[in-house]
């Protein structure tokens, strides 16, 4: 794929919104609460699953670098990347305040795997294909970044009524968990869609499980019988 059809996978009205939150990303009241609220639980299920520990990991649109940061304090060797400057920018003065040595960079899935395949043994994806264009080709972008028998992590959001309620009215509307805007209801992403494109580009789907918020308890929890509205997918690339 030339750099035009890379550059064309990358909705910038998109990444001008994390641009315009970007100060506020570490703020654990924030817009960015559920991501902060979620990350334990995200963190764990990757680490059961891949084991972090060593491991050559990308965190692909990492944004303020919320996961990047946990994977790393997990013993990953990290790299993330984004096309959104200002989060970028975050993300490179919290690893000084935590410590932590990862390497950002501004620069899409699709040329990153052009100049790196191969080279992880875990690709994260998280809260992000909703955000492009075309899902498709990023999730073909961490099929290649992957190394035969690495593993491929997605998360994204159902496209049903109740995630509609959930993810757009109950979090934008009415609890103001999120700015009104932040998602676009026609690019979510139903588990068959997704489980699809990652068969499609050559990654063997294992398990699907949904992250369900109790709105009066105010807890996410992991649900491996719910993928209603937010869910998790574990990937891996078959060893030739
Ligand atoms: N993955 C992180 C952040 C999710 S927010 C987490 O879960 O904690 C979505 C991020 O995707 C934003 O930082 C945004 O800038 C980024 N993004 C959106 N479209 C992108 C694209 N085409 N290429 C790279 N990053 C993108």
């Amino acid at each position: 794929m030339n750099s035009d059809a890379n550059s064309s996978n990358v909705d910038n009205a998109e990444i001008a919104k994390f641009e315009a939150l970007a100060s506020r990303w570490w703020d654990k009241e924030s817009e960015f609460k559920p991501l902060h609220d979620i990350n334990p639980l995200r963190t764990r299920y990757i680490d059961e699953r891949a084991q972090l520990a060593g491991k050559k990991t990308i965190d692909i649109g990492c944004g303020g670098g919320i996961l990047s940061e946990s994977m790393a304090q997990a013993g990953a060797q990290v790299k993330g990347i984004d096309m959104g400057e200002a989060p970028l920018g975050v993300a490179r003065l919290h690893k000084l305040e935590s410590q932590l040595d990862i390497d950002y960079e501004r620069i899409t899935a699709e040329e990153i795997a052009d100049r790196e395949a191969g080279q992880y043994d875990i690709v994260t994806c998280l809260e992000m294909l909703e955000h492009v264009p075309d899902p498709s080709s990023i999730i073909r972008a961490c099929y290649k970044l992957v190394k035969p028998g690495g593993h491929v992590f997605f998360s994204t959001i159902n496209r049903n009524p109740k995630a509609y309620l959930f993810a757009v009215i109950g979090a934008e509307y009415v609890l103001n968990m999120l700015p009104k805007g932040t998602h676009d209801y026609a690019k979510f992403i139903q588990p068959a869609e997704l489980s699809n494109y990652a068969r499609l580009a050559g990654l063997d789907v294992h398990e699907l499980t949904g992250m369900t918020y109790n709105p009066i308890t105010k807890q996410y929890r992991l649900n491996n019988k719910d993928v209603s509205v937010n869910y998790l997918m574990h990937t891996t690339k078959t060893i030739d």
